[in-house]
């Protein structure tokens, strides 16, 4: 409740003299290979203006050159548009152009365009819901509600409608809601759905709908004094538990179309009055709202037109149509990028890619007051190792030579492009805390006519928004330069592991996948050593020393007080010692051939390798196969906690608690040594998969789960997910820190991370699917002239062992117009966070809190746009911001979700295992999730390279006789309607009819026709593109394993509750209207 986090303005203070953990040390810098950007200024000889010289050396191994239209001065570059850029405190007169803001200009102008709906759908629709939780018992009125809806009942009757223009006055600062919509309980709400209402002053007959009849801004009708307000009296709420009657409309155009739906809330007038009271969350009111499938279950849906509402495929296609196969350059400030899902090039010209990092808003609100007033949360999703595509030029490493990369004395931010050159460029000032800095004799340069440094475009660090420094010893554990990481593969050979062919599965894999561990570009083999553990109840270790004819074993029986029985010969390098490892993994799987043992071991496991990267003192992976509960006497022992009386209780936040103690004691100890746990699973019943997986998921470690693991329909399905992992790039025993401009900071963090204090964020190891989401709140008013910056800095080890620094930055504009805000949002980003920080809450609340939460923002949110930016039009219209009108569909799937359905049906594993790959998920994959591809493959054009449009994920889009194939990036469903064409089955199958596939095929016969080739190059490319490998499922209409395709359908009622799509659509415009009354 307290809004502490967000209003308390502690003193603003980033500095902080080292990286967490790193002192301050002695002796010069490591010399390094990747000098061709540091070193003495004289080197930087080029001319201010014109043509620009390669900034590379001939240092091998290095980056390419950029393409020359990158550095060339006449494409625009951030430093070309000083407008858009901070003027300089002082001097500098090239900057003297005020900073005329054009967004300025933009901002409220035209209304935004909206998505307006009628209203007359709602209205239908909640009949639906209606059935369940509008009857049920009236929530208790709450004293600490606010006083405007308080006062509710009929409060507007006869006053004249005051549409609420673009410029409407703020909101009260009454909010009762913090900016951050999980972190407390729904009680401060105003109590909204107050039972007194209901019914009665609605009891006319419904309205006709004519007044809005009329094209969806026709406002109008209602401006006038609420017309036959007799009927309309009521609060919105006022139809609670009251069906509304009548069928629907001959529908002639949608939403756009009046009906009896419209009553309700027509006439009823909109106040531009007291709207503070909209924040809170309303504990009654949402009821049983998404969870209850019963109650959702009602009669079908009348015949809307599912095409009229706002369609995430149509999105998608519109915004790839619009910039699909384009540049998108990263010299404006503020700029919202293109979708995820769009194909497009990035350049880098001063602010970093999108694919580093994603907005939320790429205009931030002013003031504390706005941000409070539309509740839209201020987040950053990045991924600082997000692999880039080949015809995007990778980061360039800048080496500042022994003094290290140059930084405010203050606050500790690294040299970018924020920093304003003055004073002859003999100073700099801070973009973030204003410092005003000494340029180091070896740094100086001369200043252009422009006040830009002339060598502008020669320092990434100057002219680019992301790149990498080389770290000095100042950086490095006890001031020594690390050791190349390391790779531990642990196997579990225990009696299921052995049966299932597991082990020789692994064995036989390794072999191959050895030979392609990652190595740094350039170098001839990897630079990262590996190791072998087996073990059940005691582990084994093994010599593999190159000088050894046959690899040793020793074993460890005492787990209590784990240890490495061999230091040398350990881990060592694959090359040098492939013999004896070829031999070693020849013999495992028969070692272990006639083996009973049953019981396990699993912190013993990780202990093991934390001890051993600590005697090689170096970071590293950690590769554990295993497949059951850890139940032999152990540190670490787990007995079956999993009890489905715990679902929709309030105790059913402990399933997803892990225990505590021993295992929470591990994570920090492999954060502290940089071992990252990867945790392979194949478990054939409940494993505590919130314990097992606490330290994977503190460690920037991957969980994988393989239920009912069997090697003929899931080997190839395992193998794919373990080779992607072990080439990851990937950096490790990383850390990293969010510094920001004055006026605000980095609040809140999520992620696969351990945070030891509040700013720095801990990795064992980071890869090139990891992000990190982090909240920003308000310190203090921002300035739209100066904008926002954030910089994100992560120290971290190469593979190849070198310490450095990789620097992106972000320059967002600041707004006092919410418009100006919506308009920058991104919906993508914005699920992102509700994602995680819905699955963070479900640790603390019970799933109905944070749904109503969920549910009560997304409407607050909306209710927000629509009072203070849209035109003036009927409150039974909804409009929607144009960069938000797909939020309500994603908002819905998220409900869906396994974790936040309390469903006995569902696995308490498998719930586990969402929420915890999704904590780490970049908005990509979270997109994805949360919106599967649905792709028609009946009518598919063998010929064409395109990938057929994808089709809505509604069970009304399939067909009988038709083909469809679903993925959401960690499922696959090839979908056979039950009136497939024969020739169809007979080309991908050879099969003669639908009734001959037998079940449990799991991939699709290699046949020499265009229509196989061309599906399983769909399917190819799409298990290619993902970072996880998805299972194919193959399912007929009809059949059983159906159910577990249409869960996938997020547009429709969701299979273990929740709503569809077009219901949650009106329920949400009715909270809507009940906000802006
Ligand atoms: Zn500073």
């Amino acid at each position: 409740m307290s809004q502490q986090g967000y209003v308390a303005a502690p003193p603003y203070s980033q500095a902080q003299p080292r990286m967490g953990g790193y002192q301050g040390g002695f002796g010069p810098g490591p010399a390094q290979p990747y000098g061709h950007y540091g070193g003495s200024p004289q080197a930087f000889n080029a001319p201010p203006t014109g043509m620009m010289k390669p900034p590379v050396s001939s240092a091998a191994g290095m980056p390419p050159p950029p393409v020359s239209s990158h550095y060339n001065p006449n494409v625009q570059q951030n430093g070309a548009h000083p407008q858009r850029y901070p003027a300089p405190p002082t001097g500098s007169a090239a900057y003297g152009q005020p900073p005329q803001s054009a967004y300025n200009s933009m901002a409220s102008q035209a209304p935004p365009p909206g998505q307006q709906l009628a209203n007359q759908m709602s209205a239908m629709n909640l009949n639906n819901y209606a059935q369940g939780p509008m009857q049920s018992p009236p929530p208790t009125p709450n004293s600490v509600a606010q006083q405007p809806f308080q006062m509710a009942p009929p409060p507007a009757m006869g006053q004249p409608q005051t549409p609420p223009g673009p410029q409407s006055p703020q909101m009260p600062p009454q909010m009762s809601q913090p900016q951050s919509p999980l972190t407390n309980m729904p009680i401060a709400g105003p109590q909204i759905g107050g039972p007194p209402m209901a019914g009665a002053q609605m009891g006319g007959p419904p309205m006709a709908g004519a007044q809005i009849g009329g094209p969806p801004m026709a406002g109008a009708q209602i401006g006038g004094p609420p017309m036959a307000g007799a009927q309309m009296g009521g609060p919105p709420m006022a139809g609670m538990g009251r069906p509304f009657p009548g069928p629907p409309p001959p529908g002639a155009g949608g939403f756009q179309q009046p009906g009896p739906g419209a009553a309700g809330p027509l006439g009823y007038p909109q106040q531009a009055g007291p709207f503070g009271g909209m924040a809170g969350p309303q504990p009654g009111m949402p009821g049983g709202f998404p969870g209850a499938p019963a109650q959702l279950a009602g009669p079908p849906q009348k015949k809307l037109d599912p095409d009229s509402i706002p369609s995430t495929t149509q999105v998608i296609e519109d915004d790839q149509a619009k910039q699909g196969g384009q540049v998108f350059n990263t010299n404006i400030r503020g700029q919202v990028p293109p979708l995820v899902t769009t194909d497009f090039t990035v350049q880098d010209q001063g602010n970093a890619s999108p694919r580093f990092m994603r907005c939320t808003s790429y205009s931030l609100p002013c003031t504390i007051d706005l941000a409070k007033q539309c509740q839209v949360p201020l987040a950053t999703i990045i991924k600082p190792f997000a692999s880039l595509p080949k015809n995007e030029t990778p980061l360039y490493v800048v080496n500042h030579g022994e003094t290290g990369p140059i930084r405010c004395n203050r606050c500790k931010a690294y040299m970018c492009p924020s920093m304003q050159f003055i004073d002859g460029g003999r100073r700099y000032q801070c973009g973030f805390c204003n410092c005003v800095n000494e340029v180091p004799v070896f740094y100086f340069q001369h200043l252009d006519h422009m006040g830009r440094r002339v060598d502008f475009y020669e320092r990434p660090e100057l002219s680019l928004g992301s790149y990498e420094f080389v770290a000095t010893l100042d950086y490095c554990k006890n001031n020594k330069p690390p050791n190349p990481p390391a790779y531990i593969f642990m196997i579990d050979v225990s009696y299921n592991n052995i049966k299932s062919g597991l082990v020789k599965l692994i064995c036989d894999e390794l072999k191959t996948l050895l030979d392609k561990l990652p190595s740094e570009e350039g170098a001839e083999s990897s630079a990262i050593k590996v190791g072998f553990v087996t073990y059940n109840k005691v582990l084994h270790f093994y010599n593999v020393k190159s000088a050894l004819a046959q690899p040793q074993m020793m074993v460890v029986s005492d787990t209590a007080e784990m240890f490495v029985p061999l230091l040398d010969g350990f881990l060592v390098n694959y090359q040098d010692s492939k013999a004896v490892i070829y031999n070693l993994l020849d013999q495992i799987p028969d070692m272990f051939a006639e083996t009973n043992e049953s019981e396990t071991v699993f912190v013993p496991v990780i202990q093991a390798g934390v001890e051993a990267f600590k005697a090689a003192e170096c970071s590293g992976k950690l590769f554990i196969f295993h497949s059951s509960m850890p139940t032999a006497e152990a540190p670490g022992k787990l007995k079956n906690r999993d009890d489905k009386k715990l679902v929709n209780t309030e105790k059913e936040k402990t399933l997803f608690q892990p225990q505590k103690g021993v295992y929470e004691q591990l994570s920090k100890d492999c954060v502290a040594q940089g071992c990252c746990v990867d945790l392979f699973l194949f478990p054939s019943q409940y494993v505590d998969l919130t314990t097992m997986a606490d330290v994977p998921s503190h460690t920037g470690g991957s969980v994988y789960k393989y239920n009912n693991f069997q090697v003929e329909t899931d080997g190839e399905h395992f193998l794919r997910d373990l080779r992607k992992d072990v080439q990851k790039s990937i950096g490790f025993d990383a850390i990293m820190r969010v510094r920001t401009s004055t006026g605000f900071r980095a609040t809140d963090f999520f992620g696969a991370i351990h945070m030891n204090n509040t700013t720095d964020i801990e990795m064992a190891a980071v890869d090139c699917d990891k992000a990190v989401t982090v909240e920003f709140k308000h310190d203090d008013t921002l300035s739209e002239e100066t904008g926002a910056h954030i910089q994100c800095a992560l120290l971290y080890t190469t593979i190849s062992g070198q310490r450095r620094l990789r620097i992106h930055n972000l320059s967002l504009n600041c707004t006092s117009q919410l418009s100006e805000l919506y308009k920058s949002c991104e919906t993508d980003s914005l699920i992102n966070f509700f994602a995680k920080s819905a699955y963070r809450a479900i640790l603390n609340q019970p799933l109905k809190n944070v749904k109503e939460i969920l549910v009560n923002q997304t409407a607050h949110m909306l209710a927000c746009y629509r009072k203070n930016c849209a035109s003036p039009s009927a409150a039974s219209q909804l409009i929607l911001p144009d960069a938000m009108k797909v939020f309500p569909v994603y908002m819905n799937s998220l409900m869906k979700t396994a974790p936040l359905v309390g469903s006995t049906e569902l696995s308490t594993d498998d719930r586990a295992h969402q929420r915890l790959s999704v904590m780490a998920m970049g908005v990509e994959e979270s997109q994805l999730l949360l919106y599967p591809r649905l792709i028609p493959l009946h009518n598919i054009d063998v010929n064409s390279e395109a990938l057929p449009a994808p089709v809505r994920c509604s069970e009304e889009r399939l067909a009988d006789s038709g083909m469809f194939l679903l993925e959401n990036g960690h499922s696959m469903f090839l979908w056979l309607g039950q009136a497939s064409p024969p020739d169809h089955i007979q080309g991908i199958f050879n099969l003669p009819s639908l009734a001959h596939l037998q079940g449990h095929m799991c991939a699709l016969p290699e046949l020499d026709n265009p229509l196989s080739n061309k599906v399983r190059s769909i399917i190819s490319g799409l298990l290619e593109k993902r970072p996880n490998s998805m299972k194919l499922q193959i399912v007929r209409q009809k059949d059983k394993p159906e159910m577990l395709f249409r869960q996938f359908l997020v547009e429709d009622k969701g299979l273990h509750g929740g709503a569809s799509y077009m219901d949650f659509l009106c329920y949400v415009h009715r909270e809507i209207r009940q906000l802006l009354t």
